[in-house]
């Protein structure tokens, strides 16, 4: 794999246009960050307007929280935004939701006609260490039948890849808020300090 096939799978993501088609009224614009050379990978769900706006994943408040987080686990956040990558399980802002108390949950449509380019982007970069960040990117690979209780924490290996989940960070969120589950987030600190000692991330 290349920098050239990451450079055009950017460009294929940019262009895209499947949801309007489809019928979704999405926000047409690809929301990632990112380099070939990363060795660690965050998922998201999909992008809010404060990260439209700004043109790059986690801005506003749940950056904030997730890179406290990815502080404590030795990651500075001006590095790991230029040296990792960081994208989501639908890359476009889906808009609100219908009772306004926050953004749309993207429809497993939605999911389907971009899961090709999130497989792209591991494929393409070949992460040691993916964080998933949110139950929608977690359910990629741990069943949605777990708890986030029993989820947090349970670090993964497949394919000589490393997975370490973390809920969403958002305000709005009170799973981390609750002192039993922040335990939950410590060992998955824990969890992520200790691969970049061991992997040299
Ligand atoms: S969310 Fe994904 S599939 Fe849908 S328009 Fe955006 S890039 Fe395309």
């Amino acid at each position: 794999m290349s920098s050239v096939q990451l450079k055009k799978l950017k460009q294929q993501m940019d262009n895209c246009r499947q949801c309007l088609e489809a019928g979704y009224s999405i926000a047409p614009k690809a929301i990632y960050s990112g380099v070939y050379s990363a060795r660690t990978m965050i998922i998201g769900q999909a992008p809010g307007v404060t990260e439209v706006e700004a043109g790059r994943p986690f801005n506003a408040g749940s950056g904030t929280r997730l890179f406290d987080w990815l502080k404590a686990a030795g990651f500075n956040e001006k590095k790991f935004r230029s040296e990792q990558y960081m994208t989501s399980v639908t890359k476009c802002f889906p808009g609100k939701s219908k009772n306004g108390g926050g953004d749309r949950v993207p429809s497993r449509k939605e999911q389907g006609l971009c899961r090709s380019y999130l497989d792209r982007e591991i494929q393409i970069i070949d992460p040691r260490l993916i964080i998933p960040v949110g139950r929608l990117a977690i359910n990629l690979f741990y069943p949605s039948k777990l708890s986030l209780a029993e989820i947090i924490g349970l670090r993964k290996e497949i394919n000589n890849r490393f997975i370490v989940p973390f809920p969403h960070p958002s305000g709005a969120s009170r799973w981390h808020q609750i002192a039993e589950n922040r335990e939950k987030i410590a060992q998955a600190i824990e969890q992520i300090a200790g691969l970049r000692a061991e992997l040299g991330l």
